[in-house]
């Protein structure tokens, strides 16, 4: 189609850390060196035929920015590379990448299984609204491959699951699972926010989609909003692409230029991330008014060895649960000085966030309880500033 998000076949050549910094820039006639930022809604055709041409597909090329833009484009093509994938698209947050898989492959009577550990919104995605339409979706435990098969119905679409889950770090085995969906002729969609492509490339362990929130290590300085989904050309052309190009959740050129020069630093800080968390994980276990920590670093995770044998590194989220509840909880947040009280995660500053009464208070007590997000439990994204300064403000309140 008119799409030139296609990746080129040029930087395949390359490692990663080239891809990260170089790959998706065709110079324009200006021969800038950084990435322009084309600020336009539409695009000028030569003739009333080029018009027609481009929209009827038969010539490549932009016809307005809901579909395409150009910077937009150097990032899709940057992150798929990165990910091993055929081909990105690019939304406006990684919400809308979520439901643009949805509406893309969902029908009314369909059904999708999904990790119970899994984003609040994301839940709420499948149940509210994909549920609105006609479309069920059953949530069964992460780490339980049993489960998976049980819950799959001829009616099942897809499985959806996040690894390492977020709040509570458990793991999922990738390449057990896709091989589950494959064997049922369904595909496995996997959100890979918290392990980015440089810790874990879910596409060659055999998912079929990767889905991003681009607002996390993408950026990773908290600036913007945006998403993105991964899959072979075909997937995409057939059934995210029309979505996005009608449904409208289009990635502004803005964002999209920040995201690239996030993704230009993503392997260096992705790196220290996971430092800086072990060392976090291993001297929260030793502190007295914890009760577990959970971080797939740690000897002590139940999924230790599946993560050192999946991923890369153990990522930069750890959250732990102190012996007292919710009180205790808020006051240890409250004695902070340094670490910043917010939601968001994956970057460069340490962030914490008391999942029950927050990111997950819109789930039910029960969904929560299931899920193991207790009173008494935080997550701390940590980020990169001196780990004795992150110690210490923690120090605080324990
Ligand atoms: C933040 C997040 C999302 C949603 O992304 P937005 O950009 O906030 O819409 C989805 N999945 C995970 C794991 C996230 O952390």
């Amino acid at each position: 189609m008119n799409d030139k998000s296609k990746k080129t076949s040029h930087w395949d050549d390359y490692s990663f850390e080239t891809q990260a910094i170089r790959s998706g820039h065709n110079r324009t006639h200006e021969d800038e060196h950084s990435v322009p930022i084309f600020t336009t809604s539409s695009y000028v055709f030569a003739s009333a035929a080029e018009a027609a041409e481009r929209f009827s597909g038969s010539q490549p090329g932009n016809i307005y920015s809901r579909f395409t833009n150009p910077t937009v484009n150097v990032f899709q093509e940057r992150l798929a590379l990165m990910e091993g994938g055929e081909r990105c698209l690019a939304f406006s947050s990684g919400m809308a990448a979520i439901m643009a898989v949805g509406m893309g492959l969902l029908k009314a009577g369909d059904h999708v299984v999904s990790s119970r550990s899994v984003f609040g919104n994301s839940v709420l995605m499948f149940q509210n609204y994909f549920g609105k339409f006609g479309v069920t979706t059953d949530f069964v435990d992460l780490t339980d491959l049993s489960a998976w098969e049980r819950a799959i119905t001829p009616k099942t679409q897809f499985l959806f699951l996040e690894t390492p889950s977020n709040p509570m770090m458990e793991i999922a085995d990738i390449k057990a699972i896709a091989e589950l969906a494959h064997a049922h002729d369904i595909l496995l969609v996997v959100d890979n926010v918290f392990c980015t492509p440089v810790l874990q490339k879910p596409l060659a362990l055999g998912a079929d989609i990767v889905v991003h929130s681009a607002t996390k290590y993408l950026d990773g300085q908290g600036r913007c909003v945006g998403g993105a989904v991964i899959a072979s050309d075909e997937l995409i052309e057939k059934s995210i692409y029309p979505f996005l190009r009608t449904g409208g959740a289009t990635m502004s050129p803005f964002n999209a230029w920040v995201f690239l020069s996030g993704l230009e630093t993503l392997a260096l800080r992705m790196k220290t991330h996971c430092e800086n968390a072990a060392e976090l994980a291993l001297w929260l276990e030793g502190q007295p008014a914890v009760r577990q920590v959970f971080y797939p670093g740690l000897k002590s995770h139940p999924q230790h060895d599946l993560a050192a044998q999946q991923q890369a590194g153990f990522g930069g989220v750890v959250s732990f649960e102190l012996e007292a509840g919710q009180t205790k909880a808020w006051e240890l947040i409250d004695a902070t000085q340094m670490i910043s009280i917010t939601a968001n995660l994956g970057d460069v500053k340490t962030t914490i966030t008391h999942p029950a009464s927050t990111t997950h208070s819109r789930l039910t007590p029960e969904a929560r309880f299931e899920a193991g997000i207790s009173d008494g439990l935080l997550r701390i994204s940590v980020g990169l500033e001196d780990i004795a300064d992150i110690k210490n403000d923690l120090s605080r309140g324990l």
